[in-house]
């Protein structure tokens, strides 16, 4: 069985959304509302985060082949090597297959206590590159692997951290999702460098539409990405405006996009943090298709008018 990809929009834009597992009944009522609402741009696939140090395990599972049940475009699993034999993290993946997930975001993981260098499961995958050697052979799933614009922090060099995606790349990923950056000239300076170094697989760009510049320093330091001054400046002095900085963000997001778009950039992952009002915003921005709800497609409807 190969793997479902939905109709490209006409806008020639493909989306895809993550969503983390919910720890409350009403956040998964939140969650998967979201999830309706996204579904409705024919993405890629919906995908869902696997908890650091695997820790999430069994809701990540649980969490996507709800997404399967309930909605009918492809979802994405994300799968890493922390804490777990190479026959544990197996079965995870054949457990995704045998719930319709025939798409993986492959990863190695963070260890559970942020801060601790990662080790190995004695038995376990010890990088990516391994486990997306591993995943191929217990089915063919589309594969997609994490790239670094702003190199990853663990890396040696630039060059280290390039010549690792094209190993995931060549050892069967399909394509690499990028950790957030706010500037977009980072993005761009990386995919010239990855074309140069040989990998033609899509890199597609992570937006995360950040609620003002205190969380985009907190999600940054955790990933070492860049804040430009820029952005200090846009949100400066909106802390008790949050009707105004939530559209300075959506603003900011959409500049982002359009940038993107305008350099070639055909497709986009939005860490959505399980809302859906920004990246709808987004995709309609960048003139993705919504498929519209079947009573407005009435025909009577229509005729009486
Ligand atoms: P790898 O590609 O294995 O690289 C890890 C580090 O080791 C890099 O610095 C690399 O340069 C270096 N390295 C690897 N091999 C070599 C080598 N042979 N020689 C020298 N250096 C080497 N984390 C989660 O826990 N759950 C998730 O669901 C999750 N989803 C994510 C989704 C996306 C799109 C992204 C971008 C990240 C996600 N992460 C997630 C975070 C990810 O697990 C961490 O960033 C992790 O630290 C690295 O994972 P990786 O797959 O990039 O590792």
């Amino acid at each position: 069985e190969t793997f479902r990809t939905s109709p490209v929009s006409s806008s020639g834009v493909d989306v895809s959304f993550e969503f983390f597992p919910p720890k409350t009944d009403r956040a998964a009522e939140a969650l998967f509302q979201s999830a309706d609402n996204l579904a409705r741009f024919r993405p890629r696939f919906l995908s869902m985060t696997y908890g650091a140090g695997g820790t999430t395990r069994d809701r990540s599972i649980e969490a996507a082949a709800t997404l399967v049940r309930r909605t009918d475009v492809p979802v994405a699993g994300h799968l890493t090597c922390v804490g777990a034999s190479k026959q544990d993290v197996d079965s995870v993946a054949k457990e995704y297959w045998n719930s319709g997930i025939r798409s993986i975001v492959a990863l190695r993981g963070d260890p559970a206590v942020p801060g601790t260098p990662f080790e190995a499961h004695p038995e376990g995958y010890r990088s990516a590159v391994e486990l997306v050697t591993g995943l191929k052979a217990v089915a063919p799933f589309d594969i997609s692997v994490a790239a670094y614009p702003e190199v990853h922090p663990e890396a040696l060099s630039a060059q280290s951290d390039l010549d690792n995606l094209k190993a995931k790349i060549d050892a069967g990923a399909d394509r690499a999702i990028t950790q957030f950056f706010f500037d977009p000239d980072a993005f761009l300076h990386f995919r010239d460098r990855a074309v140069a170094q040989g990998i033609t697989a899509e890199i597609v760009p992570g937006i995360l539409p950040v609620t003002g510049v205190a969380q985009a320093y907190k999600f940054a330091t955790m990933c070492g990405a860049h804040v430009p001054e820029r952005i200090r400046a846009l949100f400066d002095g909106l802390d008790e405006q949050p009707e105004t900085r939530g559209l300075v963000t959506t603003a900011f997001a959409a500049m982002m996009c359009r940038t993107l778009r305008e350099h070639g950039v055909r497709a986009f992952h939005f860490y959505t943090l399980n809302r859906s009002a920004q990246s709808a915003a987004l995709c309609r921005l960048l003139g993705c298709e919504q498929e519209t709800m079947v009573s407005e497609q009435s025909p009577e409807t229509s005729l009486t008018q």
